[in-house]
């Protein structure tokens, strides 16, 4: 039983390993993998606007990839290439992770007697609002890992976690948007446009070759058709590439179309790469110029920049440390 245990199952878990805060905002978690393979989980507490000062939302940002191939030009995580896909196992286990730190963070003493049980991880998984996959990788090159891991978080029998509160992110890989629409599961999709034209999103993603914006939106909207939900469009503002009044207007108009949320993100600066994020103003005109037009807008105001939150900046930096070392 042990040998068949053992060549069928991997019981090794993901070995946290250095855990940054930023300004209480930002937490996050870089993991040692079985093959001694670097991935980072990061947790995002967000004040929630209109609400007590001391009420935030707890978001989990989960890696599916070990570096990813999709070569986005502006993103740490695709610099050194695609290493490995994360299994559905190490997916999971990154949850698992984030939930042995809060537990260790918010550890009292055991009460000696009558003794209370120690809550089960999907009792402190349900103290989070949200699960998005945005970290390190492009989910969707890893979809069945990807489908598997998700199954097992939502499942009664697991982690029971609602579908509903969680957001798969993509650089626009149509077939697998297509297939995510047939899917019962159910989690929602957010798409990195970047560029609300082919000759932006030509720029800086190849993504764009293969699936240009005219297969990439008529699968937006059949996802949203099929699953009845707004789906969101994520959107880089990158200083003189993509925050000109026109790049707002063409995005207001495939916005209105899809009857999607655009979240705005001002471009978090890269060691080694040239892009920078636009000044607060031209960030500002930007909104107005959506917000004007009556679409659901919001402008990320950055979080977890000291601790190199944006995806792969954390690993790269560590991967690098650790070479040094060796
Ligand atoms: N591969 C998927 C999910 C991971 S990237 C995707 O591309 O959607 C998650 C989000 O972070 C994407 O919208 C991505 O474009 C964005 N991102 C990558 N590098 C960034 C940076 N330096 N600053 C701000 N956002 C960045
Ligand atoms: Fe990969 Fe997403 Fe980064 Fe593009 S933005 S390189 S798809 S992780």
């Amino acid at each position: 039983l042990r040998d068949w245990l053992d060549s069928t199952f991997d019981f090794t878990h993901n070995i946290p390993l250095r855990e940054s805060i930023s300004g209480d905002v930002t937490q996050k978690l870089l993991q040692r993998l079985r093959d001694g393979s670097l991935v980072e989980t990061v947790v995002i507490r967000a004040p929630q606007e209109g609400v007590g000062a001391d009420t935030s939302r707890k978001t989990i940002c989960l890696s599916t990839q070990v570096g990813c191939a999709m070569g986005c030009r502006f993103c740490a995580s695709g610099l050194a290439g695609l290493k490995r896909n994360l299994s559905a196992g190490e997916i999971v286990g990154q949850l698992m992770a984030v939930c042995h730190l809060e537990d260790a963070a918010n550890s009292t003493p055991a009460p000696q007697f009558p003794s209370v049980p120690a809550p089960t991880i999907a009792q402190r998984l349900a103290t989070f609002d949200n699960i998005v996959v945005m970290g390190m990788g492009e989910p969707f090159a890893n979809y069945d890992n990807l489908l598997a891991a998700l199954r097992i978080v939502n499942a009664p029998w697991a982690l029971g976690f609602g579908s509903r509160r969680i957001t798969v992110s993509t650089s626009g890989i149509v077939p697998k948007i297509l297939a995510l629409a047939e899917d019962p599961l159910g989690v929602r999709l957010a798409v990195s446009l970047h560029g609300a034209t082919n000759e932006v999103r030509d720029q800086i993603m190849p993504v764009n070759r293969t699936w240009p914006l005219e297969k990439l939106l008529p699968a937006c909207k059949e996802f949203a058709r099929k699953r009845g939900r707004m789906l969101t469009l994520e959107f880089i503002l990158i200083a003189d590439l993509n925050d000109s009044i026109s790049q707002a207007r063409a995005l207001f108009g495939i916005a209105r179309d899809l009857h999607a949320h655009v979240n705005l993100i001002p471009y978090n600066t890269v060691e080694g790469l040239e892009w920078r994020r636009p000044s607060i103003t031209r960030q500002n005109r930007f909104l107005d110029e959506l917000r004007a037009r009556n679409i659901s807008v919001t402008l990320r105001r950055e979080k977890g920049n000291e601790i190199d939150a944006a995806c792969g900046q954390l690993r790269l930096r560590a991967e690098k440390n650790l070479n040094l070392a060796s």
